[in-house]
């Protein structure tokens, strides 16, 4: 559905792929990678059905933390001047984590964060995909604008908790996606409550935080993922929750999100 809502023409599409989705808060901390590690299986998940395939590309330069949460390690193949991606789980993946030491912290400014985001849409043999989930950095600042400006989007996904201070950054980042003529396709809430074994619901970190940002901006609200060990287990281990417990409430949630989109 995205890929009809972008009234922007798309600067410069990356090879083979059909979609992009970017997965965006307005701080960190939110549980963003988690989320679009999940998103990305979900759809995976869905398009391994249809034959199709999915893929992940990390944005978040500065703390890349999709390989772990995937489960991967090591370099990726050179292929002339192009980049094999690395394959986990059944998706395509690059990542800075794949190009740096684990403890070489990256000190790159603004150029050179994008130009290896060019690199990432330009020179990674990305195959077929039918859909790539982009993990944003977090934050609104210039890396962020000028990188949802060189890579043409279907669409973007708003990660908040339910508290004010991550739903008013969430707007924030919501506000430069819209001057960028990014279509923004739902605001998702994480870690919206923390179930007790009698079924009852603590909000820990608030409450309505999500469905009153997707009102505020207009859009859809996507859904609730609780606060789950599992979520956090999943992400350390390597195997996205969505995966290690399909039949959990959040991976529920995750599935129906990647079907909505
Ligand atoms: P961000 O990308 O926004 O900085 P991360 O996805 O890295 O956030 O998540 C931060 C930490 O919180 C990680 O350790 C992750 O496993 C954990 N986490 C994220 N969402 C949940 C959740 N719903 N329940 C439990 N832990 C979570």
């Amino acid at each position: 559905k995205a890929s009809q809502s972008n009234g922007a023409a798309p600067a410069e599409g990356i090879p083979g792929v059909k979609h992009v989705i970017a997965v965006s808060s307005g701080k960190g901390g939110v549980g963003k990678s988690t989320f679009a590690v999940n998103l990305a299986c979900a759809f995976s998940q869905i398009l391994e059905a249809e034959g199709k395939k999915a893929g992940i590309m990390d944005c978040d330069i500065y703390g890349p933390s999709v390989p772990l949460m995937l489960g991967l390690s090591g370099r990726p193949y050179v292929e002339g001047d192009s980049l094999i991606p690395m394959e986990g789980h059944n998706l395509s993946v690059m990542s800075m984590g794949f190009l740096v030491d684990e403890d070489t912290p990256v000190v790159w400014r603004g150029p050179m964060v994008m130009k290896t985001i060019q690199q990432f849409s330009q020179n990674v043999k990305w195959g077929d995909l039918e859909l790539l989930v982009v993990d944003l950095p977090p934050g609104t600042g210039d890396a962020q604008l000028s990188l949802v400006q060189t890579i043409p989007l279907s669409g973007a996904v708003l990660v908040t908790t339910p508290q004010p201070a991550a739903t008013q950054v969430a707007k924030r980042g919501a506000r430069m996606l819209e001057k960028t003529n990014v279509k923004i396709l739902g605001v998702a809430e994480n870690m919206s409550y923390l179930e007790g074994p009698d079924g009852s619901r603590q909000n820990i970190f608030g409450e309505g935080g999500g469905p009153q940002t997707a009102s505020d901006l207009k859009t859809d609200f996507l859904g609730q993922i609780p606060l789950d060990q599992s979520i956090r287990e999943g992400g350390d281990a390597g195997t996205p929750i969505v995966l290690s417990k399909p039949d959990s409430q959040a991976a529920k949630v995750f599935k129906e999100i990647a079907n909505t989109l």
